[in-house]
């Protein structure tokens, strides 16, 4: 079995892959990525029999024509992912998360490859003040990033009701753990606390996020690629919701830093008050359950941070970070 995984050297494709290749029976894995300022060589194991690794970008159709021919599956991850990004520019999230996607389902369809996991977000669905998102609940996304990843669901599903692909779409609240690229909120604090630094908090606060380990998210996936049906559509939650005030908060702790550390920022513009996925559907249909409690998850991946300044330090001093 040949799985090519696109956008495996950002947080979340490197750990499924490191996951994969942790098990006796792992297969030969392809990864196809670009190596954005949000991927690294350093999230991958440096060699590995099962493992090619291909620096390429999913808009290049040759390329991804002749990787995909030689595979049996994919899992869609590459994407530009960071929300502040986007509001800043739209042009590569509409060119590498819809551009991008279009081209591997082409590519999928032209070599009849399936299951295609297409690895999306709670995002799309839009704000939610009360309650949780069904996965039959109309997408209504906000910022240019989320109208970007909607775009490629809807594309990836119209692969499947149009042309009979395998498509598979999974729909996940907000990740946490180690190799996250120190942009997004909790790397970004934790290593300015590390620091002596000051950390931005938007607005009041008050915006809330159900929090999901990495590695629960990836046993998701791989649940999905394994036991989920041709296109559905399957929401992952984490089950830990709390106001970014809350996450401060347990975030300053963990470092032993007080509130003075905290800058309070004008807030995100269009800045989505909740995101809440129901996830009944993975859970019983899929056996799915989120096995890191969000306290032990968060102390660990604080640890990572502590232990791990040759991982983030070139990266937070790289052209890259905003
Ligand atoms: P990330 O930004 O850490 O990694 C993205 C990877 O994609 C990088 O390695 C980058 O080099 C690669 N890439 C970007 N453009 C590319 C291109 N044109 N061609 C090839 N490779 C390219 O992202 P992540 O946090 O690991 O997110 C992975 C997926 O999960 C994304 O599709 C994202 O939308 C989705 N998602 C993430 C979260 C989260 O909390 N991080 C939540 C919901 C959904």
């Amino acid at each position: 079995m040949n799985l090519l995984v696109t956008g495996a050297a950002g947080f979340i494709g490197s750990a499924y892959v490191r996951g994969l290749l942790a098990a006796p029976d792992a297969p030969d894995i392809t990864v196809l990525d670009r190596l954005t300022y949000a991927g690294t060589l350093t999230n991958l194991p440096s060699a590995h029999p099962r493992l090619e690794f291909v620096q390429g970008d999913i808009c290049d159709a040759g390329l991804v024509d002749k990787l995909t021919a030689d595979a049996d599956q994919v899992v869609h991850f590459a994407a530009e992912s960071h929300v502040d990004r986007s509001i800043d520019g739209a042009g590569t999230f509409v060119r590498t998360n819809v551009l991008g996607t279009q081209t591997l389902l082409d590519a999928a369809l032209r070599h009849g490859v399936g299951p295609f996991v297409h690895v999306s977000t709670d995002e799309v669905y839009g704000s939610i003040a009360t309650g949780s998102w069904p996965e039959d609940h109309p997408l209504s996304p906000n910022s240019p990033y989320s109208a970007s990843k909607a775009s490629s669901d809807l594309i990836a599903l119209a692969y499947h009701r149009t042309h009979g692909l395998d498509v598979r779409v999974t729909r996940c609240s907000n990740n946490y753990g180690p190799h996250q690229y120190p942009e997004k909120v909790i790397p970004l604090f934790v290593t300015n606390l590390l620091d002596g630094e000051q950390v931005p908090l938007y607005g009041d606060g008050h915006n809330v996020r159900d929090w999901l380990h990495v590695e629960d998210h990836c046993q998701a996936l791989d649940l999905v690629r394994t036991h989920g049906r041709p296109g559905e559509v399957y929401n992952i939650g984490g089950g830990t919701e709390l106001t970014n005030r809350e996450l401060t908060g347990l975030l300053l702790d963990a470092c032993g830093a007080g509130w003075d550390r905290v800058d309070h920022v004008p807030d995100r513009k269009g800045h989505d008050l909740r995101y809440s996925v129901d996830w009944t559907k993975a859970r019983t249909e899929l056996g799915y359950r989120p096995r890191h409690d969000f306290a032990t998850g968060l102390a660990d991946t604080v640890a990572w941070y502590r232990d791990h300044r040759d991982w983030w330090e070139p990266l937070k001093r790289g052209a890259g970070t905003r």
